[in-house]
């Protein structure tokens, strides 16, 4: 099975950026733990650098990340500055790398999110810049979210539910990276086990399944529910003797 390690930038005493009473390492760690969730409900082994507040040097994630052997590698950040949209930087020499940071940008591009573009970044020696996409083993990349310190672009991840979208997003890029389909999450609409359940109208179905739980109203012996059938008085008076447990 495959396997995704997830860097969460900053933590503990380095907070990272901040701006407009927001502070990197709480916005990195929402998205990455929303990301972990998502990978994993897609039966992905996944490795967080943290799941709290501690913080860790990027010398012990390299570290970490290739003793656990990933097939693809990403580091969480937000950015500051005063810009305006996301960015994935990937190493120069293109190949996985590249497409992984393709992929998270374009599913983040589908949340809403403005896009800086791919990124490479080269130092003096002519090497990747970041260790974090030069040391690692894995395929790895790093995403700038959106800018903390600019007000606008923080409001599309300022709530704990675009942070899970954002988490979601990153996680669509990994999935895709890895020719993994992404399954829909489960809806909140309530199932029953009835057969005629397509005949139930959509405003009942809830209802139906909350009197089917308590045993309040049953099916009939051939797993029916018959939703369009009259109640005789005996029915009814059966429903209303659960209901008051006489
Ligand atoms: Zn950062």
């Amino acid at each position: 099975m495959s396997k995704v390690y997830l860097g969460i930038g900053h933590g503990g005493a380095d907070s990272g950026a901040v701006g407009n009473d927001f502070e990197e390492k709480d916005l990195a760690l929402a998205i990455g733990l929303a990301c972990r969730d998502e990978l994993q409900r897609h039966g992905i082994t996944v490795m967080t650098s943290r799941t709290g507040g501690t913080d860790k040097t990027v010398a012990a994630k390299v570290k970490e990340c290739n003793t656990f052997a990933p097939a693809l590698a990403a580091d969480i950040h937000i950015n500051a500055g005063g810009g305006d949209g996301a960015e994935v930087y990937h190493t120069k020499n293109g190949g996985k790398g590249e497409t992984l940071a393709a992929n998270i940008l374009d599913a983040i591009k589908e949340i809403g999110q403005n896009s800086r573009g791919l990124k490479t970044k080269i130092n003096s020696s002519g090497k990747d810049y970041f260790a974090f996409i030069r040391d690692t083993a894995a395929p790895a990349v790093i995403v700038e979210c959106a800018f903390i310190d600019n007000k606008s672009d923080l409001a599309i991840i300022d709530t704990a539910a675009e942070q899970k979208a954002f988490g979601k997003a990153i996680a669509k890029g990994f999935l895709r990276t890895l020719g993994i389909a992404y399954k829909e999450e489960e809806t909140e609409v309530a199932k029953t086990k009835f057969k005629d359940e397509s005949e139930i109208p959509s405003w009942a179905l809830d209802s139906v399944k909350k009197v089917f739980d308590e045993g309040i109203m049953i099916g009939d012996d051939k797993g029916y529910f018959n939703p369009n059938e009259n109640v005789t008085r005996a029915e009814l008076a059966v429903a209303l003797a659960k209901i008051a447990k006489l």
